[in-house]
Formats: structure tokens, C-alpha cells, sequence
């Protein structure tokens, strides 16, 4: 986990050496817990989760002298405690076929990138997997997702831009039964701006593709920006408010200082993590790891 170490070193230095600035054997008094709390919080972890990091602490060394190295082991414990019932990396092998997974996530939040990786590995496992270019108002979407399919070595069905998402995602679905595909993954428009707009849409893809399986989309994974901090948690609910969505992928954990907001998510939403975005690259995408994860950001 050494990329993800030094990805997250940034998140991790900013928020141990403030935590060694307040507690360099300092008595754990209401003070230094209001203190350690809004620092918690500066660092996007949220008020729940830096409540239960003072409240860890608080329960026997109340009144006592705590050092740094308490603190962070107490953040570690939290975050990883937090996380641990929350890892779900993603796994392929026991579903329906085709399984279909659609991706969601404000533009340039990385969700292309995530499902080319996603189609990497599965195409690497035998898997046949349908990319489906879905943002069909942007050419370089477009684009991007064929050049995905190209590395990954994957189909992909698209239309000429502006044709109807929902319609592109019917007849993908229907070439993914007739052909015995075994995943298709769906990439889709992420207008935030028109949030209506985006509601429409995403309801009309999964209003279609049930004509062809009830039981579909099988996912709808979110994609998120680790770099944009809390504000990722406003991104989670209008997503949430819009579609289904039935687990999480934060990317951009790679030289980011806003780790903390994937804690803060999950853990609002109870939404399971299946990996985490660690660079630009077809092999940097790892399976979540919430022990990783949590030593990573505490130092
Ligand atoms: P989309 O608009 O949500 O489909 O976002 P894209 O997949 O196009 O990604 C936007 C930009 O972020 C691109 O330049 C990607 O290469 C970059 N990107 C995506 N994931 C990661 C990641 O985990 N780390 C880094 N450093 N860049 C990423």
C-alpha cells in the first residue's frame, strides 16, 4: 500500500502535525477535546466521526495526560472501526449475467476512469464486459470511453452525440443478453447544474434497461472526488436523491489532503467502499482496505 501511503501522506502530515501541535503531553481536558474535535473536523472527518475519536479517548483518559501517539491511535482505531463494516471491494463472480453496474459522479469526478480500470481487471479475469458511453452530450466523454475500451480490450456501444443515453443504454443491454456478455458497465452524464435534469435522466436509463431486467442496474456505484473535501458530501446526497446508489469509489487519493471525507461519507450514508482511485493509470485502482486506509491518513 505504499502508493496509497504516500498518496494520503499529505491528509495524514497536515493532520498529525496538528494534532502533535495540541498534544504533545497535554492533560485530555474539555478543552483539549473541543480542540481535537475542530481539528477532526477541519480535516473533513465530520462531527460524528471526530465525536467518537474524543469519546474513544475520553472513556479512560479523561482528566489524564494523553501524548500524540494516543491521539492517533485512537484516530486510526475510530477510522478503521468506522470503515471496516463499510469494505466491500467489488466482486464480479456470483452475480446475475450480465451484470449490469451504472457509474455516477459529477463530471470530471473521475467516473471514466473508473470504469475503464474496473473494465481492465475484469477483462483480464475472462470477463466479457460491454463498455457503454452513456454521457452522450460530451464528445471527449465519448471518446474517453473508447479509448478505455481500446486498453481494456472491451467493446463499446455509443451513438452520435446527443442521441438519448436511455435509448444507447437498451440497446446495449440488449446486445449484452443476446451475446452473453457477463458485465456491462454504464457510464452516465454528470450535470450537477441541472439537478432535475439529472434526476430524469438517471431514472429513464434504469426505467429502460427493466424492460430488459427487472432486477437491473445490479449497482449504481458513485464516484467521487477525494480532492474536493467535504464538499463531497453535498456531491453524495444529490446522487443519493437521484438514483439508487449502492456503493462508493472516491479517486484522486494520490496527493490529495482531503482523505478524510471519504470517512466522513461512508459513514453519513452507510454506503459500502469498493476501492479507491490512486492515479490516472490502468492498474491504479486498489480494492478498499479499511485498515490500510486508516493508517494511511492517521500517520
Ligand atoms: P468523469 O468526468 O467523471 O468521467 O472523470 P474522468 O474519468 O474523465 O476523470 C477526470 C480527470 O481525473 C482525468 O484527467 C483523469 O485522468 C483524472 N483521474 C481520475 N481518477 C484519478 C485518480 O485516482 N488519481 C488522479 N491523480 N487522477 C485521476
Amino acid at each position: 500500500f505504499s502508493r496509497l501511503t504516500s498518496g494520503l501522506r499529505r491528509s495524514s502530515e497536515k493532520l498529525t502535525e496538528s494534532v502533535s501541535a495540541v498534544f504533545t503531553k497535554r492533560k485530555l481536558d474539555a478543552a483539549a477535546i473541543e480542540e481535537l474535535e475542530e481539528l477532526l473536523i477541519a480535516a473533513d472527518l465530520g462531527p460524528a466521526a471526530a465525536m467518537r475519536v474524543t469519546d474513544r479517548l475520553a472513556r479512560d483518559r479523561f482528566d489524564k495526560d494523553v501524548t500524540d501517539e494516543e491521539v492517533k491511535d485512537a484516530l486510526a482505531a475510530t477510522i478503521e472501526e468506522t470503515l471496516k463494516p463499510l469494505e466491500a471491494p467489488l466482486d464480479f463472480s456470483s452475480g446475475p449475467r450480465p451484470e449490469i453496474v451504472l457509474f455516477v459522479g459529477v463530471n470530471g469526478s473521475g467516473k471514466t476512469t473508473t470504469l475503464g480500470k474496473i473494465a481492465a481487471t475484469l477483462t483480464r479475469a475472462g470477463k466479457k464486459t460491454l463498455l457503454v458511453a452513456g454521457d452522450t452530450f460530451r464528445a471527449a466523454a465519448v471518446e474517453q470511453v473508447s479509448v478505455w475500451g481500446e486498453r481494456a480490450g472491451a467493446p463499446v456501444e455509443k451513438r452520435e452525440i446527443g442521441a438519448d443515453a436511455a435509448g444507447l443504454a437498451y440497446d446495449a443491454v440488449s446486445r449484452a443478453q443476446r451475446d452473453g456478455f457477463d458485465v456491462v458497465l454504464i457510464d452516465t452524464a454528470g450535470r450537477l447544474q441541472t439537478k432535475t435534469a439529472l434526476m430524469d435522466e438517471l431514472r429513464k436509463i434504469v426505467r429502460v434497461i427493466r424492460k430488459l431486467d427487472e432486477t437491473a442496474p445490479h449497482r449504481v456505484i458513485l464516484v467521487l472526488d477525494g480532492t474536493v473535501g467535504a464538499n463531497a458530501v453535498s456531491q453524495a446526497e444529490a446522487f443519493l436523491e437521484a438514483s439508487q446508489v449502492t456503493g462508493l469509489v472516491m479517486t484522486k487519493l494520490d496527493g490529495t489532503a482531503k482523505g478524510g471525507a471519504l470517512v466522513q461519507v461512508a459513514d453519513r450514508f452507510q454506503l459500502p467502499v469498493h476501492a479507491i482511485g490512486i492515479g490516472e493509470g490502468i492498474d491504479d485502482l486498489q480494492p478498499f482496505d479499511a485498515r490500510a486506509f486508516a493508517r494511511a491518513l492517521s500517520g
